[in-house]
């Protein structure tokens, strides 16, 4: 290399270290780590950013989308990414977007809000009640969607003071389709070091945050089984083959599994949940669909409750005579697996959580039975979940999630803006630390 290259290069060197004054006194610096929450929650209130959130979460409402048919939903976002001068993939996952603010190079971190609605009706009676009939956002992910483009605005006013990448990921189809796995499986998260993501929650109080480290949600399974007998004349059984009795010994067969086969220590659910056949008090019918769902804490668990469940519906039914078919319904709603929280990161979101809201505002919370397709991100690399409370006693009862009634407070919608965003930059913050730490002591070496 001859002396005049070296010129480029030195110029740079020179830069970098004239540099380096101004982004310690930057607004998202190393030195100012331990006030980022709370700087970032004052932008977060501020009534311009608190009312776009309203409006963002107010329009999605009022045009609730299907898993994978959050057409509408995803060009509101994208729309309001443009807006911002913010750079995006889009389709992913049919409606998915994942938008880059800071550097565009490593580190990367990803923060996620869910896009789908219910198939529904929504039973609240207000200003912007949901327009499409049978279909409502009874979960908050509007909110979640309100929450995440809060969070990119505010991170957008900082963004050249990010030292590296966050990954906005907007994803279809929690609710059952598993939007997260076909998100993961084009590749989304390569290269990113972690994942946060957060739940509207009726359980707590607003500026509260319930957590846990390790599992905190379960792994989940749907089964739907079509038992065939030989349909009749009711009074006439013995020129039959009852279904009706098969599928009954069926269930009462399945409901053993937890009570007799499961350590009572280990947490499982067994629920059948629908049970169709004969339409006439006097006809018995050929066939009786059945259908549930199974949770587990671990994998092993889960796959030794799916095999028992095929087992019990197929040899109990043979008990009656009759025929089984099972069907995991894979496909359409992928196995979910249990919602681990990374122990590093609990450390990193107790920090975040504790400066935001104070200690006293966070709740070590006991595991849930239900399930989330973030499960899915986080199993692929770091991931951490949490909830935020929304419970404001005066004004009125919240309904829990799934509800008609649900309803979301929406003064909720500045803490996870600003958790959200947070979480994201001293994570980034923390993780160039240790690299600097890391060279330094291998230069120390030297
Ligand atoms: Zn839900
Ligand atoms: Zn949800």
């Amino acid at each position: 290399m001859g002396f005049f290259s070296w010129i480029p290069l030195l110029f740079n060197l020179c830069m970098l270290l004239t540099a380096k004054p101004t982004l310690s006194n930057s607004f998202l610096s190393k030195e100012g780590l331990a006030e980022i929450p709370s700087k970032f929650f004052n932008l977060a209130k501020r009534p311009e950013v608190f009312q776009y959130m309203v409006n963002i979460r107010r329009a999605i409402h009022e045009n609730p989308e299907l898993g994978f048919e959050e057409f509408e939903t995803s060009k509101l976002i994208r729309n309001e990414l443009d807006k911002m001068g913010i750079p995006y993939k889009y389709p992913i996952a049919v409606t998915g977007v994942v938008g880059y603010i800071g550097t565009g190079k490593p580190p990367f971190v990803a923060i996620r809000a869910d896009m789908d609605a219910l198939a529904m009706q929504e039973a609240v009676e207000w200003e912007h009640k949901s327009k499409i009939p049978g279909k409502m956002h009874a979960c908050g992910h509007d909110a979640h969607v309100a929450m995440l483009l809060g969070a990119t605005k505010i991170l957008q006013e900082h963004h050249s003071d990010l030292e590296g990448t966050v990954v906005l990921v907007f994803q279809p189809a929690e609710e059952g389709g598993g939007g997260a796995k076909k998100m993961l499986d084009v590749g989304i998260l390569e290269n990113v070091d972690a994942i946060f993501g957060l739940h509207v929650s009726t359980r707590y109080p607003l500026g509260m945050v319930a957590t846990r480290p390790g599992p905190i949600m379960a792994g989940s399974g749907f089964f739907e089984a079509v038992i065939t007998g030989k349909g009749g004349h009711a009074a006439i059984p013995q020129h039959t083959i009852d279904p009706i009795l098969a599928a009954s010994n069926i269930i009462v067969s399945l409901q053993h599994l937890v009570s007799r086969e499961a350590d009572p220590l280990d947490s499982q659910v067994v629920t059948v949940a629908k049970f169709q056949g004969g339409g006439a008090f006097n006809v018995i019918p050929d066939a009786v669909t059945i259908g549930g769902t199974f949770r587990a804490f671990s994998k092993e668990i889960f796959v030794q409750l799916k095999q028992r469940i095929e087992e019990v519906i197929t040899l109990q039914a043979s008990v009656q005579r009759c025929n089984a078919a099972v069907d995991f319904h894979t496909n359409e709603k992928p196995f979910y697996p249990v919602t681990v929280n990374n122990i590093d990161l609990h450390g990193h979101f107790l920090k975040v959580a504790e400066s935001m809201l104070g200690g006293n505002n966070i709740i070590e919370m006991q595991p849930l039975m239900g399930a989330e397709d973030f499960s899915f991100f986080a199993e692929a690399i770091p991931g951490y979940f949490s909830y935020l409370g929304m419970i404001n006693k005066t004004q009125g009862r919240l309904e829990p999630g799934h509800s008609p009634y649900f309803k979301v407070n929406e003064d909720v919608l500045p803490y996870g803006a600003s958790l959200h965003a947070s979480l994201a930059v001293t994570y980034l913050l923390e993780l160039q630390s240790q690299v600097t730490t890391q060279k330094g002591s291998s230069h120390d070496e030297l």
